[in-house]
């Protein structure tokens, strides 16, 4: 297979069987954390990098193959929204499986009118948002000339505007760049005004070319997720485990979780077990009551179920 990989187990999108669009590395950034390594020569000419019906045979290849995949993923060795012809790929996609399909890009390239259009029929959008302010985002993405943090912004915002299907946006934490409550504070600010469904929050836990690139200690991740929860629910990178002994008020104390962030409902199920020593009539009578409070809404990530607070 030349264009298609999995599928690969993804937390955020279960078995994701991965189509890579583009040459190694094609980019319009050059992102200090980016796990291909640095940008060498950036790409910002958007074309056919190889023949669509090729790519379209291996992904309807793999999908009649009878593995589990829960998504097909557009995400290229580089930024996606390069491909040229990514809305016939879509198209084709959903003509002949129900499978979802997700696009993740960074998102530069959505001031253009035409690849937004390209990205309406996808079922969720993944773009990247790293920085609330021109200078951080030059010193996390490192774009191309031309390509500006007010562009950038401006392409989510108006897709936000255009685009009905789910729009995740990722945001990668590094420490001692992004983390700091001031940056937090812009970022939230920006991400208000895009109105994503999700924000989701993940780490650099791969090698990145740059020495600087380190993962920030749980605390800050937990300020983090606190701080852009305000723009919309998180989507935490790495959970602690939840516990609810200490509860005084259980459907209190679980909304204030899931204000915060989504709440998985595998690890409510667990923490709500270790307070009922494995009840599981009990648990499950927990289960119930806390959703019949009417204060909560469920949405599926992936394989996972999760709970979020209901926005008034
Ligand atoms: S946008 Fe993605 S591929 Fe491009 S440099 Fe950044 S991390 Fe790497």
């Amino acid at each position: 297979m030349n264009y298609v990989f999995g599928p690969v187990s993804s937390k955020r999108l279960g078995q994701s069987l991965g189509v890579d669009l583009l040459p190694s590395k094609s980019c319009t950034w050059n992102c200090v954390y980016c796990q291909l390594g640095r940008t060498k020569e950036y790409v910002t000419e958007r074309r056919e990098f190889f023949p669509k019906e090729d790519i379209l045979a291996e992904i309807l290849d793999a999908v009649s193959s009878g593995k589990k995949i829960d998504w097909i993923t557009f995400v290229g060795s580089g930024e996606t929204t390069l491909y040229k012809g990514l809305d016939w790929l879509i198209a084709e996609v959903k003509k002949a499986t129900e499978i979802p399909v997700a696009v993740i890009t960074n998102g530069s390239l959505l001031c253009l009118p035409e690849v937004r259009k390209e990205l309406l029929e996808a079922d969720a959008v993944l773009p990247s948002l790293n920085a609330g302010s021109a200078e951080l985002f030059e010193r996390i993405d490192r774009p191309a000339s031309g390509f500006t943090f007010e562009k950038h912004v401006e392409g989510l915002r108006l897709l936000r505007q255009e685009y009905r299907g789910k729009l995740w946006v990722e945001v990668m934490l590094i420490r001692g760049l992004n983390d700091s409550e001031a940056a937090l504070n812009d970022m939230a600010a920006v991400l208000a005004e895009i109105r994503p469904d999700m924000i989701h929050l993940v780490l650099p836990t791969r090698p990145a070319p740059e020495s600087m690139v380190g993962i920030p200690d749980e605390e800050l991740v937990q300020r983090a997720v606190f701080i852009l929860s305000a723009a919309a629910p998180v989507l935490h990178p790495a959970k602690g485990e939840m516990n609810l002994g200490s509860a005084e008020n259980l459907l209190d104390t679980v909304a204030a979780i899931a204000s915060r962030h989504p709440v998985q409902e595998r690890e409510l199920e667990t923490a709500l077990g270790k307070l009922f020593d494995g009840d599981a009539a009990k648990i499950r009578e927990a289960l119930d009551s806390l959703f019949a409070s009417g204060r909560f809404d469920k949405v599926r990530q992936g394989e996972e179920l999760y709970w979020i607070v209901k926005t008034a």
